[in-house]
């Protein structure tokens, strides 16, 4: 029976998501928190555009050192082998690619205006594949964007092609969350069954069913013979209505009536840090955790009237179907609320001190000598011109253990031009 494994895409469906964004450094903490998750993949970024260069290789540089293992990293970019080409020349240590290109009808009407046909599309799309694997690509993965409104006949035809030139991966997108769990299903299953690769299922909440055609497309793939990758963003982020939630889904795997415990995850997954990459998230792009959010939201274990607060009190069990322990949840957080010492972008070096002391303890006080210290503040003070808002604790100290790495993240050299 084929396994489920997650893709997260927060790192380029999120920060694509309007009004929203993230630091170089946030979208590296994000890599950082998924890998301790256990999540297979992190689609990283924009190898073709120009401020992700410093950023996708200082990734890459942590992927080679162990740091980011075992989570790969991949780049999403359109499926033309003209992109292709700008992606192995900006970035060319990087070994996992999407190609990603409209397939349906609506989109090659509406959005190619007649100029390009479907016979157009699959030969872009094979262009790309081919040109990903002269440059020594280790897995290549194609994505049927708007794939909720392509015909299953074309969609077919799409995916056998990319499987001849050589894809790991079909990736069907219900880009517009158009989808149902019933028609998903059906669809992820004749993908499954007829093109013969692994298929990723990439769902969106545009009608609130963005968790639910998640999973139902993976029994599909499943029922279909192959291994299913379900796509994911934190707090379900993403563009309009926005992605599945990651911690939804892997509830939904683990927990759900005749899913949890029937199906097989393909990585072993860590729910326990559900709390603290979703915090974190949520801090980054500036937007609160819904109070209702599964799992992370701040009413998820809050009992209020009588019979349910009763009936918790004698068993959990009762009314909760899981613990907020497994979450990661339930350790006291505290705020200070007298004297504050900040460090940031106009801060000194005995300010700079004592937050990380107050952090790292005894720790803080190895910077090898006062140059260190000095370079580690400075490198502290760009990350906090670039992210607009203090650096949380783990952010401070992965700059204060990897300063090199956190220099070619703040790297932002203007164009190659
Ligand atoms: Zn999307």
């Amino acid at each position: 029976m084929g396994k489920i494994y997650i893709i997260d895409v927060t790192n380029r469906d999120g920060v694509q998501t309007a009004k929203l964004g993230l630091s170089k450094l946030e979208k590296t903490m994000i890599n950082l928190y998924l890998n301790e998750m256990g999540v297979f993949q992190s689609e990283f970024g924009f190898p073709t555009t120009h401020h992700e260069k410093y950023y996708l290789a200082a990734n890459l540089e942590l992927s080679r050192t162990g740091v980011l293992q075992p989570i790969r990293l991949e780049g999403w970019m359109r499926a033309i082998a003209e992109d292709v080409e700008t992606c192995f020349k900006q970035v060319p240590d990087i070994k996992h690619l999407n190609l990603s290109i409209s397939t349906s009808d609506q989109m090659i009407t509406g959005k190619f205006l007649g100029k390009k046909g479907k016979r157009d599309i699959v030969n872009m799309m094979v262009e790309a594949v081919d040109a990903a694997r002269a440059h020594g690509a280790e897995t290549v993965g194609v994505n049927a964007e708007d794939g909720s409104r392509t015909s299953l006949d074309f969609l077919l035809e799409f995916g056998l092609a990319a499987r001849e030139h050589g894809a790991d991966r079909l990736r069907y997108c219900d880009t517009l969350g158009y989808d149902s769990p019933f028609t998903i299903y059906e669809t992820a299953k004749a993908l499954a069954e007829n093109v013969g690769l692994p298929i990723e299922i990439h769902c969106h909440g545009d009608l609130g069913m963005a968790v639910a055609n998640s999973v139902a497309g993976a029994k599909g793939v499943i029922d279909g013979g192959q291994d299913a990758y379900i796509n994911t963003t934190v707090n379900g982020i993403g563009e309009r209505a926005g992605n599945a939630d990651l911690v939804a889904v892997l509830l939904a795997l683990t927990k759900a009536k005749g899913i949890g415990g029937q199906y097989q995850l393909g990585c072993e997954m860590d729910l326990s840090k559900s709390w603290r990459i979703a915090r974190f998230a949520s801090y980054a792009f500036g937007v609160p955790i819904p109070i209702n959010q599964p799992g992370v939201g701040a009413n998820a274990f809050a009992h209020a009237s009588g019979i349910h607060a009763d009936g918790v009190l004698k068993d959990p069990e009762n009314y909760e179907l899981y613990s907020f322990e497994e979450l990661g949840r339930g350790e006291p957080e505290f705020v200070e609320t007298g004297r504050e010492i900040c460090t940031g972008r106009y801060g000194g070096i005995s300010g700079f001190r004592h937050v990380m002391g107050e952090i790292m303890g005894e720790e803080a006080l190895r910077f090898h000598d006062a140059e260190e210290a000095e370079r580690v503040l400075e490198l502290v003070r760009y990350a906090n011109v670039l992210a607009q808002k203090p650096l949380v604790e783990d952010e401070l100290l992965f700059i204060a253990k990897y300063p090199d790495i956190a220099q070619k993240l703040l790297t932002m050299t203007p164009l190659d031009y």
